[in-house]
């Protein structure tokens, strides 16, 4: 096998080997906590958790750093707006995040750091930079001069010719056309919060808070750095322009990004306000699993039209499978094997494996697991599926799960409490000695829609949650 990803950088498909052994030493770019994040960010974050496993499943180990962007332009204009310091404003919103994140079932990556708890080591970085004569001064603010560094431009692809000479921007997000100087450091400006520091008071820049805080973790190279496409300018080529300067050395090797889930062809962007939360979506009724189903079935690097017609075939996908499964579970087949079912599931699981391994080419490894699905349901039907034939679909739906982890219904908040569980458990116990197995058997069905699986010991009921 081999693994093989898109190189923003070099704008092709490279075999994919970590720098260090078996440890893949990644960085994602994490959410601006001035919101709730939506399902298009959540896209970006969906297609890390799938890079993460299936790298996992590759046997690699994973030293994957995010940052919780917790001080910027937009959150320092909120928090005002409300009176609030920022750390109160932003730990409503970090908080929300990272429920969202468990809710989809996103693996946290092993490092979350907070761009102010690392603002000394971003004042060091800038007086190093202004050291090796990359910045210049204006206001009190510090400025980084794309002039310097003669690569600029090399992530995106832009042509720099038309970027006037001294030309700066102090916004941290600004467009393509504009390829300018950026802060490095802001000099304090009214009411806003600021930093004491040897740089004078003031605060980061945006894009100075990722390279610091990516090689204080993982070294002055990473093997991927992960983002929204929208980020490869100018944040991306922002954080090769510091931190190559700094080390003379190549940031980052491997630049994976996501393309934007879409509506109604347009980005989906807070600014633009056609976004839905998760949240949204899940007080509509959609169940987590198939908001996730959907954001991870369309390959990363094609747009994601995102339309509620989109997200009940995602809906009718996942009862196929689960259907499967519980076929596979609850059929009593004829004792034997079929040969050519082994060879479809052998041949089904090479397929999902090649298409992950082809830069994570979700769309063809769901196709490889569906036709499995088809062709077996069709085996069962006529009887040719057998006994030992379970064994290895079941593994390889299990494979298919343990990436795309979307079999597993979610239990409900305001699911039963425990007390109610026990007191459900012991009216089918009481309906059992009454004989009354109808009434039994809907209890276990009851507490079964809730995520609460019972066992019969010789001891008494025992029961958990799934
Ligand atoms: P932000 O909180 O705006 O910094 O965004 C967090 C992540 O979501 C970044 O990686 C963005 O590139 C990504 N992102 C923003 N909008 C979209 C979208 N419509 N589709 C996919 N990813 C997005
Ligand atoms: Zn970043």
């Amino acid at each position: 096998m081999s693994l093989r990803f898109y190189n923003t950088l070099t704008q092709q498909l490279e075999v994919f080997t970590p720098q260090h052994g078996n440890t893949v030493r990644m960085y994602t770019c994490g959410p601006t906590v001035y919101h709730y994040v939506h399902i298009g960010n959540l896209r970006t974050f969906t297609f890390q958790d799938t890079l993460r496993r299936w790298l996992r499943h590759r046997g690699y180990q994973l030293d994957h750093v995010m940052n919780i962007t917790d001080v910027e332009d937009k959150i320092i204009r909120a928090a005002m707006e409300q009176g609030k310091a920022i750390g109160d404003y932003t730990a409503v919103y970090e908080q929300a995040f990272l429920e969202d994140m468990d809710t989809l079932r996103l693996q946290r990556p092993e490092r979350l750091v907070r761009a102010t708890e690392h603002i000394p080591e971003m004042v060091e970085a800038i007086r190093t930079l202004a050291q090796k004569g990359f910045t210049y001064d204006s206001d009190g603010s510090v400025y980084y001069r794309i002039a310097a560094f003669p690569q600029y431009g090399k992530l995106s692809h832009i042509a720099l010719e038309g970027n006037r000479a001294g030309a700066r921007v102090d916004v941290d997000e600004y467009e393509k056309d504009d390829a300018r100087d950026f802060v490095l450091w802001k000099a304090r400006r009214g009411e806003e919060p600021f930093w004491d520091s040897a740089l004078g008071a003031g605060r980061p820049g945006w894009h100075i808070e990722c390279s610091v805080m990516s090689m204080k973790y993982l070294g002055e190279t990473l093997d991927i750095h992960t983002g929204g496409i929208d980020l490869t300018f100018p944040h991306h080529e922002n954080e090769i322009a510091q931190s190559e300067a700094i080390t003379g050395k190549p940031f980052v090797r491997y630049w994976l990004h996501a393309e934007h889930l879409m509506v109604e062809s347009q980005k989906m962007s807070k600014s633009l306000g056609n976004f839905y939360t998760l949240r949204d979506l899940l007080a509509q009724g959609y169940q987590p699993e198939v908001i996730r189903y959907l954001l991870a079935s369309v390959p990363y690097r094609k747009k994601l039209n995102f339309t509620f017609d989109g997200l009940r075939a995602s809906q009718t996908a996942l009862e196929r499978l689960r259907n499967y499964q519980l076929r596979l579970d609850t059929t009593r087949f004829a004792e034997g094997v079929s040969d050519s079912i082994l060879e479809a599931t052998r041949k089904a699981k090479e397929s999902f494996e090649a298409s992950l391994d082809e830069d994570l080419n979700t769309a063809e490894a769901l196709g490889a697991i569906f036709e499995l699905i088809r062709v077996t349901n069709t085996s069962m039907d006529s009887g040719e599926f057998k006994t030992g034939n379970v064994e290895p679909a079941r593994q390889l739906l299990a494979l298919f799960d343990s990436i795309f982890d979307v079999l597993r219904p979610t239990v409900q908040a305001g699911a039963l409490s425990d007390s109610e569980v026990d007191a459900l458990i012991a009216e089918r116990t009481a309906a059992k000695k009454s004989r009354n197995f109808k009434r039994a058997d809907e209890i276990r069905n009851l507490l079964a829609d809730q995520g609460v699986i019972l066992e019969d010991t010789k001891d008494g009921v025992r029961w958990k949650r799934k």
